[in-house]
């Protein structure tokens, strides 16, 4: 009797957190394809079953069966707290001036983005530091989007910041050390310091990535100079962000190592003529050599992030449309609607090891973004998801 009671009891809770789905069209972003007809057993916010041989009849179902699901997207790379109000002319002096603004600003700043997020389909901002004096605390305190940090990234000598700025570089950063202590969600590292030209030794790189991965933490290398691509390459951490100055060599090292990719976009947000008056011509020739090197990339099967690197406020500008702005952007590089999909879910989600989000499979959260019409047709229907749910329940 008790053995039935306490089997009941478990059949009854399972009701009443259990759903099914049923999904007309759902991306599989694992393998880029789309998968008809598909049916989910959702239990607790947390996919349990694709496509079981039995559904339960008692479950609620949500139809969604002319209609088009991907896993909600993913941004490998962002600084949701920092404001270039150079536009990119002058990157060192916008950091100068902007690490000098108070952090209520910043924090304000980045809730506004994080709202914007979450409008578009953004689940999770994995973002890369510049948040001067906001604590980790408050970092996560931010609404709509779940943000993975690494806190003020580790820098060989000072940063991207001008020459002679040891009051802003304090502020900013933390000195790159064998003793350097890791506390964040994961780890930045600097290989290079572009504009500046100041390398950290791959010996100490090596030794970083030892010391984080034995704290299960994962690494990312910011490498924009070739000598400092060429460092980030050797050591051993999980993923290489700008990579800008990567030659044919590494691209063929890169290929041969299990280290992620995450070129970063936001220069294709000068392609529209009235930004680009706002900054000068240096951000839409990044974009051109962002989108060279997606294409060589993904050739040599290199798994690639989506990563915004999105850090302007424009006049009238929309953080989150400007995202999506990017994903759309992709296709000019020559990258498929499907590639550029999975790049913004599960590519995205492998930077980061904390939450399971960005494949819908068994044992991944329930956050979908659902469209009326195919993204794979027109990735411009991104704009206006009709539905999203983050964890099984509906958001919007
Ligand atoms: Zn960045």
């Amino acid at each position: 009797m008790k053995v039935l009671y306490s089997l009941l009891l478990t059949l009854i809770t399972f009701q009443a957190s259990a759903q099914v789905f049923k999904v007309g069209h759902l991306f599989d972003a694992k393998d880029g394809e789309w998968r008809k007809n598909q049916v989910l057993v959702v239990k607790d916010g947390v996919i349990l079953q694709i496509n079981p041989a039995h559904i339960p009849k008692e479950l609620p179902i949500v139809d969604l069966s002319n209609k088009w699901m991907t896993p909600a997207f993913i941004d490998a790379h962002s600084h949701l707290f920092l404001s270039d109000e150079t536009f990119g002319k002058d990157f060192s002096a916008g950091l100068k001036t902007w690490v000098n603004q108070n952090k209520q600003k910043k924090i304000e700043l980045a809730q506004k983005r994080a709202t914007s997020l979450a409008k578009v389909g953004f689940v999770l901002s994995r973002d890369l530091g510049n948040q001067g004096e906001v604590t980790s605390e408050e970092v996560h305190q931010l609404k709509g989007v779940h943000v993975i940090s690494s806190g003020a990234g580790w820098v060989p000598h000072l940063g991207q910041l001008p020459p002679n700025s040891p009051k802003e570089l304090a502020v900013e950063y933390r000195q790159m050390s064998d003793k350097a202590q890791f506390t964040d969600d994961l780890v930045k590292l600097y290989a290079d310091e572009e504009p500046n030209w100041n390398y950290a030794s791959p010996q100490l790189l090596k030794k970083l990535v030892e010391k984080a991965h034995a704290q299960k933490k994962l690494v990312a290398v910011h490498a924009i100079l070739n000598k400092g691509i060429e460092g980030a390459l050797t050591s051993g951490a999980d993923t290489l962000e700008h990579g800008v100055e990567m030659s044919e060599e590494q691209f063929k090292k890169l290929a041969s190592l299990k280290m992620i990719f995450v070129p970063t976009l936001s220069g294709a947000l000068f392609l529209d003529a009235r930004r680009a008056k706002l900054g000068d011509d240096h951000p839409t020739s990044e974009f051109s050599r962002a989108c060279q090197n997606i294409q060589k990339a993904l050739k040599l099967k290199v798994t690639v992030a989506f990563g915004s690197d999105h850090y302007f406020d424009f006049p009238q500008g929309d953080y989150g449309r400007e995202q999506i702005e990017m994903i759309n952007a992709l296709t000019t590089c020559g990258v498929t609607a499907n590639q550029a999909l999975q790049m913004a879910t599960y590519h995205a989600s492998m930077t980061q090891n904390l939450l399971k989000t960005g494949l819908i499979a068994p044992g991944y959260r329930a956050d979908f973004n659902i469209y009326p019409k195919s993204p794979e047709l027109d990735l411009k229907h991104l704009f206006s998801p009709e539905q999203m749910f983050r964890k099984g329940e509906k958001t919007n």
